[in-house]
């Protein structure tokens, strides 16, 4: 296997260039005879990026095909293209991307995968496992033991209430039930991740699950409580700027809407930081391989540039289990020829990426 010799400032933190050397697919510190030297000279690495919610079974491209190992393997292919090399799936419609990942994966590039997504009937798509209250806990414990690492509730889920003549969000559990699902998921080795963009949140931050999906009623108080319970955050930002630049053109109610909630945002994103909230970049329904995207929503939000590169590399990693960047990890790294802090616009287009100490793009 090649060897590669990069000198380069280390992001998310550093300011300075350093050394790194890349032997037998791994990160190492130590000179190495002989390697080969890659530019840019004096550039910048990042550690691989991490899409934290991404579902790879689903085409997100506009394509209608359907979920199952071609569109996952496509959808893999196109986040690496863009200097993701770990990834977190929060639930596919039959547990497709769990499938993929348990019959062997992409190798050297690794997965969380969630399995199908839990909620009660009719509460939300019917690509979901209906479980009411009573059987949650143990329907999720089910989940985590068949081998997820993480179980997805859809804690709450809108509708239209005609009486009020607006847009809710009612939670779709309570307290007790979220509280006894985290237990019964933690008991079976895995972790519980919520669809959560509405009533159910201070339920599931008291239940302490794992992550919060979306989380637009988040407030003050709750990521206080969220940075004590060490639960992550997942904005899926660029995402609902997405959906407010299609509802502009139709629906006044639902415009209105969405921009309370970017107000919301540039609040609350700085607030989680300086709690010591993680969050985590994740880009939805967005097309795959769009993580610069959402880096670039959450900095524009309001959140410092090194703290939105950590959301999309090093704290997700450090967050969601997988390899740092460090002394024999594997070589998964992503290198700029700007330092995207300054210059947002270069992390759509890294200059290399490398899985495994193979460069899979350049
Ligand atoms: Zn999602």
């Amino acid at each position: 296997m090649a060897s590669y010799h990069i000198r380069a400032t280390f992001l998310p933190e550093g300011d300075a260039p350093s050394d790194l050397w890349v032997l037998d697919g791994h990160l190492t510190f130590q000179p190495v005879e002989g390697a080969e030297v890659l530019g840019p000279l004096s550039g910048f690495v990042l550690p691989g990026m991490v899409d934290a919610h991404a579902h790879l079974a689903m085409d997100m491209g506009g394509g209608r095909r359907p979920p199952g190992p071609a569109v996952i393997e496509a959808n893999v292919s196109a986040n690496l293209a863009a200097g993701v090399t770990a990834i977190r799936d929060p639930g596919s419609p039959r547990s497709e991307t769990l499938e993929w990942v348990q019959s062997g994966g992409r190798p050297g590039f690794p997965v969380q995968a969630a399995s199908r997504f839990l909620a009660p009937e009719g509460r939300y798509q019917p690509i979901a496992e209906w479980a009411d209250a009573e059987s949650l806990p143990d329907a999720a414990a089910a989940h985590a033991r068949a081998g997820a690492p993480w179980v997805k509730v859809v804690a709450d889920w809108p509708r239209f209430d005609k009486a009020l003549g607006k847009r809710v969000v009612p939670a779709n559990y309570d307290e007790v039930t979220f509280r006894a699902t985290v237990d019964a998921v933690h008991a079976a080795g895995g972790r519980v991740a919520v669809h959560c963009a509405g009533d159910a949140a201070p339920a599931c931050v008291a239940a302490g699950v794992d992550s919060i999906e979306h989380g637009d009623a988040l407030d003050s108080a709750l990521l206080a409580a969220m940075a004590r319970k060490n639960i992550a955050w997942t904005p899926t930002l660029a995402m609902t700027e997405q959906l407010a630049l299609v509802s502009t053109r139709d629906d006044e109610a639902r415009r209105r809407f969405v921009n309370d909630r970017y107000d919301a945002y540039r609040a609350l994103l700085p607030e989680a930081a300086r709690l010591g909230v993680t969050v985590l970049a994740g880009t939805d329904m967005l097309p795959h391989g769009s993580i610069a995207r959402e880096v670039e929503s959450l900095v524009r939000h309001g959140l410092e540039p090194r703290i939105a590169l950590s959301a999309a590399s090093s704290g997700a990693r450090a967050f969601l289990g997988f390899p740092p960047f460090a002394e024999g990890a594997p070589a998964d790294l992503v290198l700029f020829a700007a330092d995207p802090r300054n210059h947002p616009e270069v992390l759509a287009k890294p200059s290399l990426v490398m899985l495994g100490g193979v460069i899979t793009t350049r």
